[in-house]
């Protein structure tokens, strides 16, 4: 209605020229289909669907064949585990009272995409793990997560799907253990702290590092509500920030999980969704700088002495705002622990 509004007042008032440079931009900016460029971050569910398990394997049999009807039509049955390929694993799957695949509200399944890129530390390291200061690197560069965002880690590791070996970081000198990067337990305890982050994803099979036993990653996040995605696909064309992403996993009555479709909308329509799409990214503006004014200084002493304190106060500053941000998640966490983190048909 907006726009209709703004074109019947604006349209006779300009030149034929500009009236249809005008057209031309408000259906580019408003059309659906060029909203923006889509990314299926989706491996197929196939016979070559890597498992956790081994002894797990995706099955898909025909039930129902084209035959002696006056139409065509065929049907299959599909069996797999619940946590199969790019799959969600919803907050019950590691805590008993926490919300089922069926219960997470729909408006925290299309957020705010937030990558975190350790693709190149995964490279030299396969036990590569996520920390509180790759997080703080973040907001450092883009500000605080918005609500509601799901947090994305890059670890290269999607290249190597459905290579078992590779992806899960197999060797025949440890039989059986799995080497491959994963979130560091701090990092998932500070997302569960962050009342805008409600979601967490990795393009590796797990949430937690390859070698770890006992899943704090898992356990931490499912206890705050917050649930996570594995087995997600190619993150490299997706920047670290302005993306939206759709999280849409299969609605099982009960479920721990499912196999979910993902998909990346790049640079989403100002016209859809108002409020969703991030804007103005804010590269470097904020807690920055540390060691940079010393960078700025170099050739001379006195530019290098000042540039060094320059760096050091705005190091200071950033550490400052870091510590400041902390404080003002847990106060806004408090203040919206009840209307938050509801679990459904729980008291
Ligand atoms: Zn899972």
């Amino acid at each position: 209605m907006e726009v209709r509004l703004f074109w019947t007042r604006m349209a006779p008032r300009m030149p034929g020229v500009a009236r249809w440079a005008l057209a031309l931009a408000l259906l580019v900016c408003c059309s659906p289909a060029v909203a923006g460029e889509l990314l299926d971050l989706t491996h197929t569910l196939d016979n070559t669907t890597l498992y956790w398990n081994e002894k797990d394997s995706f099955t898909l049999t025909r039930v129902e064949q084209p035959a002696n009807r006056p139409f065509w039509s065929q049907k299959f049955k599909i069996e797999t585990v619940e946590h199969a390929g790019t799959h969600m694993d919803a907050p019950s799957h590691f805590y008993e009272q926490g919300w089922t695949i069926a219960d997470i509200p729909v408006e925290r399944l299309i957020a705010n995409a937030a990558v975190i890129d350790i693709s190149e530390r995964s490279a030299a390291n396969p036990d590569a793990m996520v920390t509180p200061e790759d997080l703080d690197a973040w907001r450092d560069a883009h500000g605080q997560f918005k609500y509601p965002t799901i947090v994305l880690i890059r670890t290269g590791y999607a290249a190597y799907w459905p290579d078992r070996n590779r992806y899960f970081g197999l060797s025949d000198a440890e039989p059986g253990v799995y080497h491959f990067p994963g979130f560091g337990e701090a990092a998932g305890q500070d997302l569960a702290e962050d009342p805008a982050v409600v979601g967490v994803g990795i393009d590796t099979a797990s949430l937690d590092q390859g070698v770890s036993r006992t899943l704090p990653v898992h356990a931490v996040l499912s206890r705050a509500n917050r649930f996570g995605m594995e087995n997600v696909g190619d993150l490299s064309q997706v920047p670290a920030s302005g993306a939206r992403i759709y999280a849409l996993p299969m609605k099982t009555g009960g479920g721990s999980g499912g196999p979910c479709r993902v998909v990346i909308e790049l640079e989403p329509s100002t016209c859809r969704g108002k409020g969703r799409g991030q804007k103005g990214r804010g590269r470097g503006q904020k807690g920055r700088g540390r060691g940079q004014g010393g960078r700025r200084g170099q050739g001379r002493d006195q530019g290098q002495e000042s540039g060094r304190r320059q760096g050091q106060d705005q190091g200071q500053e950033g550490r400052r705002q870091r510590q400041g941000r902390r404080q003002g998640r847990r106060r806004q966490q408090e203040q919206h622990a009840h209307e938050e983190l509801p679990v459904p048909g729980f008291e």
